[in-house]
């Protein structure tokens, strides 16, 4: 599938000059870029600053896997895409291929539409170097873990909501993995989506930037060098902190059992028949409070609630919620899209 083009010799160091300058990377460093191969998982904000650092760093193959369209409320922080591609109505994936080739033609460059899950995942991973996290649920990313740990490809979680972001490298069979630091899906998760708690760009920009540096230290084998903590950033504080993290010695996916990738957990959608809508099914979570949703809903969106139900409106969608976590999406009888409505809003 992937073939890097010829590149003349005296292009390739001047294009990446400055970069070989740099002692950590230096020529033997950008050949292994060269011959790299990553995926990005998820193109909004951070992945769309990951894909194109990487590209411009001569990463030899990039692939970029998304399920979305673009709209017009990611431009303020989505830094690949611009108002032709909202005109054209083109998939992030896409657009992010085309704008891509037109920096650096040398590399291969591969835009993939998919909604990411456990029936898919391996495939989408399939001879990568090392994964990078752009998503904006954990559902996914405890995926990601299972098939990081299971194909021990190392990856390097990202995540901004607000003015604050995380970032972790988890290699697999050395350090902590992302279920050692977060076991189970945090949840009730209102606030915890930049739909419903909005975000400002600097916190996804440095977040995504510092998962770069991640991806290029790993690619080039300065092993030394791989940051091994829980860095915690909150731009609007101007605060930066590292935590250290232990081993679980409980996590199934350091022990080998893989709850996502086997699909125990997540969300499963079923298309009501006749009913032109979706439910949507939410196995790892326990009752939680329709009111504290409410509130959060209600800064974005029409809503009215009682104890049995929640209904939420927004732009042409409509969505009604129980107390269990399910959900049932109106007016489509797509899945992707009604998992990817209820992953925007209410969290997975
Ligand atoms: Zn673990």
């Amino acid at each position: 599938m992937w073939r890097i083009k010829e590149e003349k010799p005296s292009t390739m160091i001047d294009r990446y000059s400055r970069q070989t300058l740099f002692g950590g990377i230096g020529e033997e460093g950008q050949r292994r870029l060269g011959n790299s191969c990553v995926v990005i998982i998820g193109c909004g904000a951070l992945g769309t600053i990951i894909a194109t650092s990487l590209v411009r760093a001569g990463v030899g193959k990039v692939r970029i896997v998304d399920r979305d369209f673009i709209e017009c409320h990611n431009l303020q922080r989505q830094v690949l895409f611009d108002e032709d591609d909202i005109r054209n109505e083109l998939p992030k994936a896409i657009a992010a291929e085309r704008h891509l080739k037109k920096v650096n033609s040398s590399v291969e460059v591969e835009g993939i539409v998919a909604d990411v899950n456990y029936t898919n995942i391996e495939k989408l991973i399939s001879g990568a170097d090392l994964i990078l996290d752009g998503l904006d649920n954990f559902e996914t990313r405890f995926l990601i873990n299972d098939v990081s740990i299971k194909h021990k490809i190392p990856w390097v979680y990202g995540g901004a909501i607000s003015s604050a972001g995380w970032t972790m490298t988890i290699i697999p069979h050395e350090t902590p993995c992302f279920r050692c630091l977060s076991p189970t899906i945090p949840y009730p998760q209102v606030n915890l989506t930049c739909d419903t708690a909005g975000v400002i760009s600097p916190a996804p920009f440095i977040i995504g930037s510092l998962q770069v540096a991640e991806a290029l230290k790993i690619l080039v084998g300065a092993k030394e060098e791989i940051n091994r903590d829980l860095i915690s950033i909150n731009v609007w504080e101007g605060a930066f902190h590292h935590f250290k993290i232990s081993h679980r010695p409980d996590c199934p996916a350091c022990q080998g059992k893989y709850e996502f990738l086997e699909g125990k957990f997540g969300l499963r959608t079923t298309s009501l028949c006749g009913q032109n809508a979706v439910q949507v099914l939410n196995t790892k979570v326990g009752e939680f409070s329709l009111k504290e949703l409410a509130a959060c809903l209600k800064v974005i969106g029409q809503v009215t609630c009682n104890e049995f139900m929640l209904r939420f409106t927004i732009d042409s969608h409509e969505m009604v919620i129980f107390p269990d976590g399910r959900a049932i999406v109106k007016n489509t009888a797509d899945e992707s899209f009604a998992r990817g409505l209820y992953t925007k809003y209410i969290g997975a």
